[in-house]
């Protein structure tokens, strides 16, 4: 099979990321939760991942908070951020990881910088939308849908200028993109452990500057007496028993990353995205490409976008078609009726993967 979904899941990840998960499932028992061996290597396990992720996103291990997914992650921080009421600026490029707790909260979303690739009409309208009054801000590093890498520096400084908290859903870039806590202030930053990040599925990540609000209450094995969840981070968001095979799979494949460089990672993706627009302009496709653009790439094909993918999964072609969770990102590149077909590299990509999809795009129209 030739795997063009990462931007779902990556499926390949370094064999370091097996062996961890199973040498865990085998030896670690619940993390701070007895004196044993067995507890205590898995407490060490899990913070050793704490650490690791804190020096790829230049912040201290306490503010690592591990999650089950980047929508968790997000819902506790929009949560905190957010009051039934609140004013909530947002790009146009949100995935419904955003939208619906945004909704489900009752929170007057505006939304801005609708027009693909252009920073500039971001940027303006987004400065507009904080300077006339907002509680808060959330916007996506990279559009799920387009690719579209989003001026996340130059949002963030505005929002600082005026004292705008903000969280950034890094579910597209974390692992392909370098990002630190400190330097762009967000009050929160969410990714998940699964993507980019090749750990495995049901890992995510919370990075938190600001206080946030528990969204689950329970046992963290500490300060057992009192009522209420502990004041301190991470004890205070990560109730029951945390995923001690996935955070020690995770761990692994971050400090894979460290090795081989989220800048080298990130060049080869954003490369292979490129040739593979062109290669389907030059086969007639209506390819949705532009300046900042990362490692995914949206076209038209032409007819129905989810007979299309069927099409390529004959032909043993893994991509996604449809409006992948972001109806928001499709009204604004005004695809919301067609949806479109969505490929994206991964780790693992390389130009014989582009080569087998041109070759299956010829073989559906032999069909
Ligand atoms: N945000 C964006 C931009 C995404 O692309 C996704 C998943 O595709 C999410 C949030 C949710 O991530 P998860 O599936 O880890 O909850």
């Amino acid at each position: 099979m030739i795997y063009l979904d990462n931007g779902a899941t990556s499926l390949w990840k370094p064999a370091c990321v097996y062996r961890a998960v199973s040498k865990a499932m085998l030896t670690c028992a619940n993390p701070g939760r007895g004196g044993y061996d067995a507890a205590a290597r898995s407490a060490e396990v899990v913070y050793r991942c704490r650490e690791r992720v804190a020096t790829m996103f230049d912040c201290e291990p306490e503010q690592v908070v591990f999650t089950a997914n980047c929508t968790h992650g997000l819902n506790i921080a929009i949560r905190s951020m957010v009051k039934p009421g609140s004013r909530v600026v947002v790009s146009g490029f949100e995935h419904n990881a955003v939208m619906r707790p945004l909704y489900a909260l009752g929170a007057k979303v505006t939304v801005v910088g609708r027009k693909l690739f252009d920073w500039d009409a971001m940027l303006t309208e987004f400065t507009r939308a904080i300077k006339q009054g907002a509680d808060g801000a959330v916007f996506t590093h990279v559009s799920n849908v387009f690719g579209y890498i989003l001026p996340v520096e130059e949002m963030a400084a505005i929002c600082k200028e005026y004292g705008v908290p903000f969280i950034i859903d890094a579910a597209q870039s974390a692992g392909t993109i370098p990002l630190s806590l400190k330097k762009l202030g967000a009050g929160f930053i969410a990714m998940p452990g699964h993507k980019g990040l090749l750990g495995p599925q049901g890992t995510g990540i919370l990075l938190c500057a600001d206080t946030p609000q528990p969204l689950l209450y329970g046992g963290t094995g500490t300060d057992s007496v009192s009522r209420d969840m502990p004041l301190a981070l991470p004890e205070r968001l990560e109730a029951g028993t945390v995923n001690v095979p996935g955070i020690a799979g995770l761990g692994a494949a971050v400090a894979y990353l460290a090795k081989e460089s989220v800048d080298a990672v990130a060049r080869r993706e954003h490369a292979l995205a490129k040739v593979c627009g062109e290669m389907l302009e030059d086969m007639g496709f209506f390819v949705f490409r532009g300046a900042h653009q990362a490692s995914t790439v949206s076209f038209l094909p032409g007819e129905n976008c989810e007979e299309f993918a069927l099409g390529l999964a004959r032909q043993g072609i893994a991509v996604r078609a449809g409006l992948h969770c972001a109806p928001l990102a499709h009204e604004s590149a005004g695809t919301l009726e067609t949806g479109t077909v969505r490929l994206s590299f991964g780790a693992d990509g390389n130009f014989r993967q582009i080569e087998a999809l041109g070759r299956g795009i010829l073989g559906i129209k032999r069909e």
